[in-house]
């Protein structure tokens, strides 16, 4: 027998299961591509705003150049935006780059990560492709127990990745109660905040975790142009930290990692705070539509504060398949949804809040779905 390649660590990788591509489940169950609803990786159901598609038709001119590696304009717009020096700013090829970036600039191999049950699967990726530590604490109702991941920091631990609002739950952590927790974490170790749903937060529940960056040296704030900004395709997101967090994540990150078409469509999108509106507002509304729906087939879900709700398929306690189940009933059906039994939630379904006539469908899909069990 020849010894296999790669490190033992990296053979154990789960690979991260994506939402269906449109073009997939139409082949899959022969439908037509236009009739599919997708509700399934957190995308603005608006798609692009229509000046990102502006920037991007004016940039491509420049495609033959390399982009511009310290992405000046981007940098300059998101200094403005959160009052905070460039040199603060890191950007990524989506929030993604910057989680895996921090991971790798502040853990080596065998030292601990914190992370909750039921947070974004990146963050064990992640700790899994360093060779580090996985301390995982259980879920208190889906979301973080904030004390229980104080209580799990020990010498080894050098990050703790807290999503705020969660993915797939949509659990939410209020402002002070999530000030309270970084201010006790011991200052070795590195607090990731990934904050990539904030700007769907209801107006009373917003925070400003940027002026907490000013205060505490081990925190960093990742978010991203993905989920409200309508930019998913294109990859871009970025973290604001001090330098000493900072510097790091630039000596790691690739020279060209943010291409110049994110670049310039994220400065644009960042400039449309009506775009940014309207997203929220249809959101919130999809969320009314969807819930209330849940509500009247009695099916629990999971309260949200992103732009997805995590709902109980399952209609006995022990029906570990009925979310796999109801979600090959929806694809047949032409929507996709995402199951969430790679998070340990096999009688639960994710569903992203679409547009008002996809949320429908979705609803009459599940309600033959749920009927045919
Ligand atoms: N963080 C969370 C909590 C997410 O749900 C996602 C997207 N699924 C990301 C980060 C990464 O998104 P992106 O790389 O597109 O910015």
């Amino acid at each position: 027998m020849t010894t296999p390649f790669g490190p033992s660590y990296v053979r154990a990788i789960a690979p991260y299961i994506a939402g269906k591509p449109i073009p997939e489940v139409a082949r899959q169950f022969g439908l037509d591509e236009a009739r599919i609803v997708k509700l399934a990786s957190n995308e603005n159901p608006l798609g692009m705003p229509e000046s990102a598609r502006r920037a991007l038709a004016a940039a491509a001119a420049e495609l033959g150049r390399y982009p511009d590696s310290n992405a000046f304009e981007l940098k300059a717009a998101l200094s403005r935006r959160y009052d905070v020096p460039s040199e603060w700013i890191t950007l990524g090829n989506g929030s993604n780059d910057i989680l895996e970036l921090a991971a790798h600039a502040f853990v080596e191999r065998g030292q601990a990560i914190v992370y909750s049950q039921y947070s974004f699967a990146v963050y064990a990726l992640a700790t899994q492709g360093l060779g580090a530590r996985h301390v995982v604490t259980p879920a208190v109702k889906h979301g973080h127990d904030l004390g229980a991941m104080l209580a799990a920091i020990d010498a080894d631990t050098r990050l703790v990745f807290v999503a705020n609002p969660n993915n797939p739950t949509g659990t939410f952590i209020d402002g002070a109660t999530l000030e309270a927790f970084i201010a006790k974490v011991p200052a070795h170790v590195v607090v990731v905040l990934d904050e990539a749903y904030t700007e769907y937060l209801a107006a009373g529940k917003r925070y400003d975790s940027i002026a907490w960056v000013r205060r505490y040296p081990n925190l960093l704030v990742s978010r991203t142009f993905s989920k409200a900004y309508g930019l998913a395709g294109l990859r871009v997101g970025f973290a604001i930290a001090q330098p000493a967090l900072t510097d790091l994540l630039n000596r790691l990150r690739q020279p060209f990692n943010v291409n110049t078409l994110a670049q310039a469509a994220a400065v644009a999108a960042l400039g449309d705070a009506a775009f940014l509106e309207r997203s929220a507002l249809l959101n919130a509304e999809g969320y009314r539509t969807l819930t209330a729906a849940f509500e009247r087939l009695g099916l629990e879900y999971v309260p949200s504060d992103g732009n997805f709700v995590l709902v109980r398929v399952a209609r006995d306690a022990n029906d570990d398949a009925a979310g796999e189940r109801v979600n090959l009933a929806l694809l047949k059906q032409g929507v996709i949804v995402r199951p969430v039994g790679n998070y340990g939630l096999p009688q639960w379904l994710r569903v992203t809040m679409g547009l008002a006539d996809e949320n429908a469908a979705f609803v009459a899909a599940l309600e033959r779905a749920i009927g045919a069990q």
